[in-house]
């Protein structure tokens, strides 16, 4: 009976560890990927709803591990959240994105970018002053950036939120509310910042079902927009259906499997220097 109970511990104690060894194993290769620039962005194609012509395109953060493999941000970022490693990585992310977009430029390329900004890395201190002046020495046009957020930056203090976004919005950077109306937060911030746009969340797009569609939350969150003077982004749009829905319920912009998945810089470029 001792020994039963003393293996179920000892079991316990061996998933612990496990679980203790995995995420120090990830925090490892995070300080890895970040020293030795091993983050590759990916570029999913925002589409005109009313034209099909790629409208902008949205930055996804992959890591390299050692075998060449690509590592998503389900793995990753939670942790580099919890260990504010985020910042560096962003950083490293925000660099990568920027030097792309001046090579398709010099390629005649004129795509706008949207990258995603964890609220750590938008709350921290040094986020404003470092995105300005990577703008400023890369020759960035800002118009040509947009930032997305998600609700729940909203919670914390929206006075520096405010100020830092008219910063931007200033230079003409737009601001986007990422999965938005999953974030638990008080509507009230769109009142109060100067936000450009609502992302509609890829789980009320799968709501937009061929054969029992519930098209409630999407056609809100439209409505909402339109009435706000404000853009939305649908995401996650993955059917011929649902993009023609999204169309008909006035969302402008679309994204999805249907249109494309996130792909290399070089895919982007083949795919639309005509
Ligand atoms: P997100 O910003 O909501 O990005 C959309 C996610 O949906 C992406 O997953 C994209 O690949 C996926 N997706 C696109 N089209 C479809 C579709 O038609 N169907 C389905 N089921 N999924 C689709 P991904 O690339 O794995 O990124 C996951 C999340 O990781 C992102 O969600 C974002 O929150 C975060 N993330 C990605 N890159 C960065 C980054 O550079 N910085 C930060 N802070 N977060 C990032
Ligand atoms: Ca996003
Ligand atoms: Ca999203
Ligand atoms: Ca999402």
């Amino acid at each position: 009976k001792k020994d039963a109970s003393h293996g179920r511990l000892c079991f316990y104690s061996q998933e612990m560890e496990s679980v203790y060894t995995s995420r120090r194993k990830r925090y490892i290769q995070l300080k890895n990927a970040i020293a030795k620039h091993l983050v590759v962005p990916l570029y999913q194609p925002i589409i005109c709803a009313k034209t099909g012509h790629l409208q902008a395109v949205e930055a996804l953060m992959r890591i390299k591990d050692e075998n060449g493999n690509m590592i998503p941000p389900s793995e990753f970022i939670t942790l580099a959240e919890e260990t504010e490693l985020i910042i560096p990585l962003g950083e490293l992310m925000i660099n990568l994105v920027f030097d792309q977009q001046i090579r398709w430029l010099n390629q005649g390329l004129h795509i706008r970018v949207c990258i995603n900004i964890s609220p750590i890395q938008f709350l921290d201190p040094s986020f404003l002053p470092f995105i300005l002046s990577v703008m400023d020495q890369k020759a960035i046009n800002p118009n040509m950036v947009e930032l997305e957020l998600t609700e729940s930056l909203m919670l914390e203090n929206l006075t520096q939120i405010k100020s830092d976004m008219d910063r931007l919005r200033k230079l003409g950077t737009s601001i986007s509310i990422d999965d938005f109306g999953t974030g638990y937060s008080c509507l009230s911030y769109l009142r109060d910042l100067p936000v450009d746009s609502l992302k509609i969340d890829k789980s009320f797009v799968a709501q937009l079902n061929i054969d029992n569609p519930d098209e409630v939350l999407v056609k809100t969150i439209s409505t909402l927009a339109q009435s706000m003077k404000l853009s939305s982004i649908a995401e996650g749009v993955e059917s011929q259906f649902q993009a023609q829905r999204l169309q008909e319920l006035g969302v402008p912009l679309l994204q999805g499997y249907y249109f494309s998945k996130p792909v290399t810089a070089d895919q982007i470029q083949t795919r639309y220097l005509i």
